[in-house]
């Protein structure tokens, strides 16, 4: 739902219900906007008041407010009010957080959201709770500081439960997709700042490519491994074999393999030193000529370029690490 469903002004009516059994039960007077505070500092500006009539609708026992704020108006780019700034609320919050792990007898492996959480008062009470996740939105222009502000606030406040970064695009094309996002999200995953990234994504590719992209960013900030990483040089003068095509046919043999590292290097006078935290290596050391490493140490020498993926296979085999393609679409 991205608008509010009534118009700005009274309503005689529930707006549940649509009784207009009405009961008024608390009359507030005229107030201005929760927390719209005015600084010593902004004495010219004027604050706007707004009803607050408390009705009861005596059919459904639903207590309202008889006055709609527009939503522009309400959740203006000022927007204020913060739960966590009044112990009241916090209490209130603090027994319904109890309350529902009492009467959900809530486990780690349960998930707890709170939608439109604002500062994640009611999360940070179950903070001591595992089976709570902090998603939080931005839709601040600079999206990533803001993110950034709210982990420190949360470490401060030592908030211990995961939090997932998430962020709307819209239109853009995958590839811009996928810029937009790793540099918004990668930022705070590669600082070590959450732990799973929302990409709520419209007109910006198909759900395929939404799903790989954000795979691919937790990939490359290393938060979650799924899939074979390669690390491949941009190739030079040195590199004496097609490189895109080299690794094309590496990636198309071993891609399944989860948590694997190979390093795809056009020669040996740096690639060696480029790939060093690769698991397997597999580096040009003449004209179409191969060496196979098992982390730093060369295992097999200047094997034939047709033999050497089938010889990189065989290796893993050897150490317990090759899985066949088939026997993974078995398992999941
Ligand atoms: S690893 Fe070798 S071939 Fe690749 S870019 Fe570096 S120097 Fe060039
Ligand atoms: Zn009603």
């Amino acid at each position: 739902m991205n608008n509010h469903n009534y118009n700005t002004g009274f309503l005689n009516y529930c707006q549940i219900c649509y009784s207009k059994d009405l009961l008024e039960v608390i009359n507030l007077g005229y107030q201005p906007l929760a927390d719209d505070l005015i600084k010593v500092s902004e004495f010219n500006r004027e604050c706007i008041y707004y009803p607050i009539k408390i009705n009861l609708c005596k059919k459904c026992q639903y207590l309202q407010n008889n006055y709609i704020v527009g939503d522009k108006i309400l959740y203006n780019k000022n927007y204020h009010y913060r739960p966590g700034i009044s112990s009241s609320v916090v209490n209130n919050l603090k027994a319904l957080a109890s309350e529902v792990i009492r009467n959900y007898d809530l486990k780690p492996e349960d998930l707890v959201i709170d939608i439109g959480s604002s500062d994640g008062t009611l999360l940070s009470q179950f903070k001591n709770d595992i089976s709570a996740v902090l998603l939080i939105d931005t839709y601040n222009e600079h999206g990533m500081a803001e993110q950034r502000c709210l982990f420190m606030e949360l470490m401060s406040e030592d908030c211990q439960i995961p939090v997932i970064i998430g962020k709307a695009y819209g239109g853009l094309t995958p590839e811009n997709l996928q810029l937009y996002s790793a540099t918004d999200m990668g930022a705070l995953l590669i600082d070590g700042l959450g732990d799973g990234v929302f990409l709520a994504a419209e007109g910006c590719g198909s759900l395929e490519q939404v799903n790989q992209t954000a795979f691919g960013i937790l990939q490359a900030s290393r938060t979650r491994i799924s899939k074979t990483e390669y690390i491949s040089c941009p190739s030079c003068g040195r590199t004496l074999f097609d490189l895109q095509e080299t690794t094309a046919l590496v990636r198309n043999r071993t891609s399944h393999l989860k948590g694997i590292k190979i390093g795809i290097m056009g020669c040996i006078v740096n690639g060696p030193g480029e790939m060093a935290d690769a698991d397997y290596g597999y580096v040009g050391t003449g004209v179409e000529k191969i060496s196979l490493y098992r982390g730093q140490n060369v295992v097999q020498a200047n094997l034939p370029m047709e033999e050497a993926v089938d010889a990189l296979i065989d290796l893993m085999k050897e150490d317990g690490v090759w899985v066949e393609a088939q026997e993974l679409d078995a398992v999941y």
